[in-house]
Parts: structure tokens; sequence; C-alpha cells
């Protein structure tokens, strides 16, 4: 009696030495079918996971009142990028009514991702925005810094270790890091360099840019899955599809500004007894000058124009002036003054800075040239000697910085808590 055949119960094939079948208690399945059938699965997951997002996210104009509470300033750049996100994952949802068969009336819309390119200086708050971001919606993010990055195979931070982190955030759910933000820093700092001696690696110029533009283009990357969820074939790695990462890259672009404007102004540029002197109040606007940024001002950065290509969206951001920084100081959820107060409040120390101490405060980290960055190292080199001293010292209710102590020319004025007689003031000595 001749055997009976196998087929595959889902799509009929016969099992040969080729096709190997998997028995159940009715039937077989193939391998095609297996994997065909574990796309499907895991495509419900990303579903139902994006539709859980999708009910939250939140509007424009709701994240931008929320980049308030975190980002002093940078408007332009908090519109910019709060449309841009919406937007991103707007997409991803009509994406995935596609892959259901709703949508069908725009189907043949293919929404393309706007990966954002932040200018402005150090300090300003770019990372700040691009992390803050990603808390909005809800999706893992990291950071990258693109002068630490050296093409695959060379000595350094490979460009698919981005992901390796973004997945480590996601907690190796791959379908949750498929919908991340990555931040690159530095971006201006990678310029192909064509004076690099002859027999370098090329380990931070246009290989980087080649490597990190098919990331940013949307590819399949196989990155190790150290030890975490494999795929289906057992292998020691992951595929991650980038189609749908949300690239923000930023850079500080020194001089870009003076390029732009001087192409926004030019009769004031005239040489002579009788050319115009230029007003600094005619400067034009940020918006202006954004508007008049062309690629090829980019381009000058040594950036080679498909990765320009690949950040449509610019989002400029203005450096800090002292008022700005004393609201960085003060003003945000996590304030740096806000900070150290509590962790004086733990001692049951109030803790208060006066303006002319936070003026100071601010043009000491203008003086750095580091924008908001600098602040936190100043507060820590005023406070430190009084965070010393205080926790051992009892009745200290207040202490008060003034201009004096952060010049580096007086002393923290502590406050006894006797509540019999008037406060009375203390000074920090070395015989003490
Ligand atoms: P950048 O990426 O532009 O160099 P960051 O976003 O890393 O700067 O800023 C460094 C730190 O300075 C932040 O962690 C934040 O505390 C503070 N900071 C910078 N800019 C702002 C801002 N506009 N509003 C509030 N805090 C800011």
């Amino acid at each position: 009696m001749a055997k009976e055949s196998k087929h595959c119960s889902f799509c009929g094939i016969a099992a040969s030495a080729s096709v190997p079948m998997i028995a159940g208690t009715e039937g077989y399945i193939c391998e095609a079918c297996v994997q065909l059938a574990s796309q499907v699965v895991s495509s419900w997951g990303k579903k139902k996971e994006l539709n859980e997002m999708q009910t939250t996210l939140p509007k424009p104009l709701e994240i931008k009142a929320i980049l308030d509470q975190y980002v002093i300033g940078q408007n332009l750049a908090k519109e910019i990028l709060s449309v841009a996100v919406y937007n991103h994952y707007k997409r991803l949802k009509h994406e995935s009514s596609k892959a259901d068969g709703l949508g069908e009336a725009d189907t043949n819309v293919e929404i393309g991702k706007s990966n954002v390119l932040l200018i402005g200086p150090s300090g300003t708050g770019k990372t700040l925005l691009a992390s803050t971001l990603a808390k909005i919606v809800g999706v893992p993010f990291t950071v990258a810094d693109a002068t630490t990055l050296t093409q695959a195979g060379y000595v350094g931070d490979d460009v698919e270790n981005i992901l390796v982190r973004l997945l480590d955030v996601a907690d190796g759910q791959i379908s949750k890091a498929e919908w991340g933000i990555v931040y690159i820093d530095e971006v201006d700092k990678i310029a192909r360099s064509p004076e690099q001696a002859f027999g370098t690696r090329d380990v931070s110029g246009e290989g980087v840019q080649q490597a990190l533009l098919r990331l940013v283009e949307g590819s399949h990357v196989k990155v190790p899955a150290k030890g975490r969820r494999k795929d289906h074939s057992g292998s020691d790695t992951v595929t991650v599809d980038t189609r749908n990462i949300l690239f923000i890259a930023g850079g500080a672009f020194p001089g870009l500004e003076k390029h732009v404007e001087k192409r926004l102004m030019p009769p004031k540029t005239a040489i002579g007894f009788h050319a115009e002197v230029s007003n600094p109040d005619d400067k034009p606007s940020l918006e202006a000058m954004l508007n008049a940024t062309q690629p090829d001002d980019l381009k000058r950065f040594g950036l080679i124009p498909e990765f320009i290509g690949r950040f449509p969206v610019l989002a400029p951001l203005e450096p800090l002036d002292v008022d700005a920084l004393i609201q960085v100081l003060t003003e945000p959820k996590n304030a740096l003054v806000k900070q150290y107060q509590q962790l004086f409040a733990f001692d049951e120390v109030e803790l208060e800075f006066t303006q002319d101490a936070l003026v100071e405060i601010a043009e000491k980290a203008i003086a750095r040239n580091t924008g908001a960055r600098g602040l936190r190292s100043i507060m820590e080199t005023v406070l430190r000697r009084t965070m010393f001293d205080v926790p051992s010292k009892e009745n200290v209710s207040r202490c008060i910085v003034t201009a004096e102590v952060v010049k580096g020319e007086g002393e923290i004025q502590l406050v006894e808590c006797d509540t019999r007689e008037e406060p009375k003031l203390q000074r920090l000595s070395g015989g003490e």
C-alpha cells in the first residue's frame, strides 16, 4: 500500500526532504507557513500596542504644552517637533490600518517619514526636547553621539549599537523599539574629511554618514540578541526594522546663522563711507532664518547630500540668555534650584537664592559657553561646602546664597532656627 503523503494543511505543499512538516493533531504545517503565522501574530501585537498608544497620542498643541513644562523657550523648535512627532505616529496608525484592510480609500497615499534636524548651540535643550518627546508619546528613546560612531567593523561604537541600546530600553521588545526615537548628537562634526591622511580609517567621516544613512532611510538591521528574546530561527541576532524609528539629529552648526543672515541682509554688507550700518534690531527672525536655510548651507559642514535629504524638517534653537537661564534654573518641573532645595529639605533646611545670585550663576554659565549645560557644575561648586557641613550642623534652618557667594567672594549665610529669637546669621568658616 502506498504511504499517505503529508501536505501542509495551510498551503497544501507536499512534504519532502527540503520541506519538513510539523505535525499537529489534525494535520501538518510547513516552515514557510509557521514563519508567516509568526509574522501575522507579531503584527497583531504591534497593532495592539500601537492602538493603545494612538488612543493616548496627544495633539501637537498638547505636546507643546507638556514640553513647555520642561523646556524653557525654543518655541519654534517645540512647535516644529510637536507637529513632526504627531505626524510620525499618526502615519504609523495609518500604516497599521492599511495593513488591517481598513483605510482602503487612501491606500495609494504613501506618507514619508520626516526625521528632524535640530540646529542650535550646545546646552540649549536639543537632547532635552528629544527625550521629553519620547516620554510624552511613551516610546523608547536613546541618544547616540555621532562623533563616537564608526563604520561597522572598526574599533569604536558601531552604528548598529544604537539599535542595541534602543532595544535594551524597550526591554528587548523589538516591536516597541521599532517605534522608538533616536537622538543623534553632534552630526555637524561627522564631516567627510578630504584631508584625512591616506591609510587612516575614515572613522568619523563619510563612512559614518553612509552607515547612519542606512539606518535612517529604513532598513532591516541585524543586531546581537544579547541573551534576550531571539527570533524564531533561534539565531544570535534579531532583526530590527528601522523604517518607523523617528530619528532626530542635532548639531551646533557654528557659523550657519551668520551665513544665512548674510543672504537675508545683502544690502547691509556694502563697504564704503556711505554703507548703511546694520542695525542689530534688523536681525532676521529665527523663522525667517529657518526658511532661508538651504541644504547647501548644511553641505558646508561636510554633510553628504543624501544625509541632509533624510532630515527634511529643520528646527532652530536659540542661545539661552541670562533671563532664559534663570528660568531654566527655577521654572521647569525638575529645575536645578528645585532639585537642590529638595536635597536640603531632606535635612529640614530651606535653601534660598537671591535674585542677584541667580543672575551671577547665569552669567557664569554664559561665560563658559556651554549654555544651560554648565549650570549644574556651577551649582555644585557653589553649594559643595555647605552640602558637606550643614547635615552635621544642628539648628540650621535656612541657607542663603547671594551673588558674592557665587563670585567666590563670600560665604553662604546660615540661619539658625531659634524660634524665640530673631534669626541669627551664622557664617561658615574654617574654625567652625
Ligand atoms: P544640547 O543637547 O542642546 O546640547 P541638552 O538638552 O543636553 O543640550 O541640555 C543640557 C541640560 O541643560 C539639560 O539636561 C537641561 O537640564 C538644561 N537645559 C538646556 N536647555 C534647556 C532649556 N531650554 N530649558 C530647560 N532646561 C534646559
